[in-house]
């Protein structure tokens, strides 16, 4: 077979700074261990996060030069409105500055104290969202989805047998809305199956509860349904999309991923009702109903972007990157999850340093060690992200410690994976140096953002 070329050409680049192994330890000193507070200059290889990082293309800021910046119905408004609702079928949209700020006017209205929110895997601004209105979030991931070494072709289904006992337990009335996030990006960036989701949609009318879907990676996940599950080999993209969103009530997306925005996002729904207070609110936080937050630019940027990401040479393209990455891992005896996520490859750093136990942190001692050694810049989702306290102050671990590498689109080549799988393994065979951390300094939500952590052995 032919090798899969990255699909386009370049005709802007950005340089590189390099620095050496003394000045990275020092700087990783100075930011207490945490990646989020070293410098962008200061890294080599960025995969911190896929979000707001996208090449935009020539065509995206063509589009931007038409911005059109009318405080009230601006004509890049109904063109970012008109791309929405041909792509999701959603005849109701609403734009936001991104993501999370879609989540926290959904949440603000649904939450609310005694109210339980069910998803396959809700991701860490969704479920800070639900929490903060009062509500608990419930993550109810297949057994597949449990153990990062062993492949299932979709890990992010959500497991239906727990979901309608889940339902009858807390009782219908007291869960507004059902999550699916698609793809899983705390599950590991693994695919939902069109099966599933019709299942769960099935379940949800069942019971007469809203399904909204986390919609950041609508494209990927289509990509994954077109070449693992049956009868879907010869849909096109457009086809598979359009007819994911047609399970679903609603959906809350960030185009800083699967729009290849550097900003942006948007709420989209059927109902009129539920969109008035979510407009009221919009007003409040966001700005205009035709604007929400954005340039009439992102606006544009967002809608070019939405077709472009859906082009299958791009996919190919896009999913070959961390299979790719994933395989040479894997060849080198690295735990790493398979099979690979749509825009990240995920350590398993539990058994990548078996030496260094969950209340020590071993994904974000691997951070920081990938960063001393290639300059990498990854992040811990294990109990840093999500480990919580119990009454006697112990820390009540996450299921998994992974360390995410996500790979920005349409960012990097060929011979950066190469060189990020080369210090990837140079980590691994010097493991048994890698000290585990203690955190000295940490805020009561979303603590991964701002931690600061030093060596136990200091
Ligand atoms: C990024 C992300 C969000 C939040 O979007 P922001 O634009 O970063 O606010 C929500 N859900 C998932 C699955 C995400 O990946």
């Amino acid at each position: 077979m032919q090798t899969i070329i990255e699909p386009f050409r370049i005709k802007s680049v950005e340089p590189i700074h390099f620095n050496t192994p003394d000045q990275r330890a020092q700087i990783l000193e100075k930011a207490n261990y945490n990646p989020f507070l070293i410098k962008a200059k200061e890294v080599i290889i960025d995969l911190l996060t896929d979000s707001g990082t996208s090449a935009m293309s020539s065509n995206q800021w063509a589009a931007m030069m038409q911005g059109d910046e009318s405080y009230a119905g601006s004509d890049s408004f109904f063109r970012f409105e008109s791309t929405i609702q041909k792509i999701t079928g959603l005849p109701i949209v609403i734009p936001t500055h991104q993501g999370r700020a879609a989540e926290k006017i959904l949440f603000s209205i649904l939450g609310g104290k005694g109210k339980y929110f069910i998803s396959n895997t809700l991701f860490d601004t969704t479920r800070a969202n639900i929490e903060f209105s009062g509500a608990e979030g419930i993550d109810l991931i297949c057994e597949e989805g449990k153990y990062p070494s062993i492949p299932a072709p979709f890990k992010g289904n959500m497991n239906l047998t727990a979901m309608e006992e889940c339902i009858l337990e807390k009782g219908a009335k007291h869960i507004p809305l059902c999550i699916l996030t698609i793809t899983n990006n705390s599950g590991g960036g693994q695919p939902v199956s069109m099966e599933n989701i019709r299942s769960v949609h099935q379940i949800c009318r069942k019971y007469g509860i809203p399904l909204f879907i986390d919609a950041c990676r609508f494209a990927e996940n289509a990509y994954f349904i077109k070449i693992r599950e049956q009868g879907y080999q010869q849909r096109s993209i457009p086809s598979i999309v359009h007819e994911m969103f047609g399970y679903a009530d609603g959906c809350t997306m960030s185009a800083k991923k699967d729009a290849f925005a550097n900003i942006g996002g948007f709420l989209a729904m059927h109902n009129e009702a539920l969109a008035l207070q979510c407009r009221n609110l919009l007003i409040m936080t966001e700005g205009f109903p035709t604007y929400g937050g954005l340039a009439g630019r992102d606006l544009e940027a967002i809608a070019v972007g939405l077709e472009e990401v859906m082009e299958e040479h791009y996919l190919q393209y896009r999913i070959r990157t961390t299979e790719y990455l994933t395989n040479k891992l894997i060849a080198a005896g690295v735990p790493v999850m398979q099979p690979a996520g749509g825009h990240a490859v995920y350590l398993d750093a539990k058994n990548f340093l078996p030496h260094i136990p969950v209340n020590q942190y071993p994904g974000q001692a691997l951070v920081g060690a990938l960063y001393l050694t290639g300059g990498i810049r990854a992040v811990e989702i294990g109990s840093l992200m999500f480990g919580k306290y119990d009454e006697d102050n112990t820390l009540i671990p996450a299921a998994l410690e992974l360390v995410r590498l996500a790979i920005p689109r349409r960012v990097y080549t060929q011979s950066h994976i190469d060189y990020v799988a080369e210090v990837i393994i140079e980590v691994f065979q010097n493991r048994d140096r890698i000290q585990g951390l203690e955190i000295i300094e940490e805020a009561p939500t979303l603590r991964h953002f701002t931690a600061k952590l030093r060596p136990v052995n200091h």
